[in-house]
């Protein structure tokens, strides 16, 4: 039996804020912004919600302090002043990393607890209701009940999941991505590629996903390459920006896989942006599946009339090689990290510890 359900309020197209926002307005008094440095105000978010907030009589604080793979620390700082401030309700703005803050921060002041107890599930009674604006295009976190957060002193990558984190309501314009680099540009649309197929490759797939995420591929597919030439081209943002949002509804649903698990590490010790660190795995990890996902793949490849060749060329072109020649003690020691991490039941099989180390030693 499939089932989908995703209680999340999306509105997609230019100028939603201005045209739907007033939906917000009986969700609480105070907003509790939450921002990366540059991005919210680049992409004319921020703007765009303070507008907003002036409009429909609400008072706000804006946090601008998250960082990319956001810290345990930076949540905690969060959660002081949204309780000092008495907020209540949460507007994160940016990409993956203030989406997934926000979250953290709405369910953490909801439940008087510190960052690192997000990981406990059983302090999770309640959460203020979050608000998601993405200014990427490529985690889909405005649709999903996912939070990745960072331990710096254990030097690790780990999300924490929960229902109640699961945005209220989610304003997708595709002008917020206008101003994202080539290099963000291509590296979030592999992560919505990634979270696309990891809808295939997962044991939770789901048929009623299917259409969303061979449409959200060859959106990817088609709209990338062209969009790094033309990166001021809505036409080809409004086409990533859907794709991600398809691969945010797969995600919410199916969950990850180890494609995900293996890139946590190649990111927190290797700086490898979220995106490009599933990147570098994609070719590996689908000739891994594949034997356990024929159907699946061959329906994937007549939907897109293309054979797998074909899609290996298509990501090689993209020039995401890394030639990283990773030792064999830092292999060793991710390794236990990658095969604990909660993403691991998802696999379309069992994976064995060898299976891991050939794609790590192949980067
Ligand atoms: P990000 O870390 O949020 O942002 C990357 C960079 O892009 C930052 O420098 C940011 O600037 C900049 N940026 C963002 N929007 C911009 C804009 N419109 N114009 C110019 N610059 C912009 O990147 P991300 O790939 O979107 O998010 C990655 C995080 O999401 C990772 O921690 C990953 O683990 C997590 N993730 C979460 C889920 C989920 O379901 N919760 C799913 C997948 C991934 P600022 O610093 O100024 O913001
Ligand atoms: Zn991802």
């Amino acid at each position: 039996m499939d089932r989908i359900y995703l209680p999340v309020d999306i509105y997609f197209g230019a100028n939603c804020v201005a045209q739907h926002g007033e939906h917000i307005t009986s969700i609480g008094q105070k907003a509790f912004i939450v921002t990366g440095a540059h991005s919210a105000k680049a992409s004319g978010a921020e703007a765009d919600i303070v507008d907003l907030l002036k409009r429909i009589g609400k008072e706000y604080y804006i946090y601008s302090e998250v960082t990319e793979n956001p810290e345990i620390e930076i949540i905690d700082k969060g959660i002081s002043l949204f309780l000092y401030n008495k907020c209540d309700f949460v507007i994160g703005i940016g990409g993956g990393s203030p989406l997934d803050a926000a979250k953290a921060i709405a369910l953490g002041a909801a439940n008087n607890i510190t960052g690192l107890d997000l990981y406990n599930g059983d302090l999770h009674q309640q959460c203020y209701p979050i608000i998601a604006i993405p200014t990427t295009s490529g985690t889909g976190s405005e649709v999903t009940q996912y939070s990745v957060l960072t331990n710096k002193h254990e030097q690790k990558k780990a999300g924490f999941t929960s229902p109640m984190i699961f945005p209220i309501v989610a304003f997708l314009d595709p002008r917020y991505t206008l101003s994202v680099s080539k290099t963000v540009t291509r590296d979030t649309a592999l992560d919505a590629l990634s979270h696309l197929l990891e809808g295939l490759y997962s044991v939770k797939r789901n048929q009623l996903l299917f259409p969303l995420i061979f449409e959200g591929i060859q959106l990817i597919m088609s709209h990338l390459p062209a969009c790094l030439e033309d990166l001021s081209s809505f036409e080809h943002r409004e086409a990533l920006m859907r794709a991600s949002l398809y691969g945010g509804m797969v995600i919410a649903h199916a969950g990850t896989t180890l494609q995900h698990s293996i890139g946590y590490p190649l990111t927190s010790n290797y700086g490898l942006s979220h995106g490009l660190a599933n990147a570098v795995v994609m070719k590996g990890i689908m000739k891994l599946y594949s034997p356990a996902i024929q159907n699946e793949l061959k329906q994937l490849f007549t939907y897109l009339h293309i054979e797998m060749s074909d899609f290996f060329k298509w990501i090689d072109d993209l020039g995401i090689n890394q030639n990283l020649e990773l030792e064999d003690e830092w292999i060793d020691k991710k390794i236990l990290e990658i095969i604990q991490s909660r993403n691991m039941v998802n696999n379309p099989f069992i994976v064995e510890v060898d299976q891991i180390k050939q794609i790590l030693k192949s980067l």
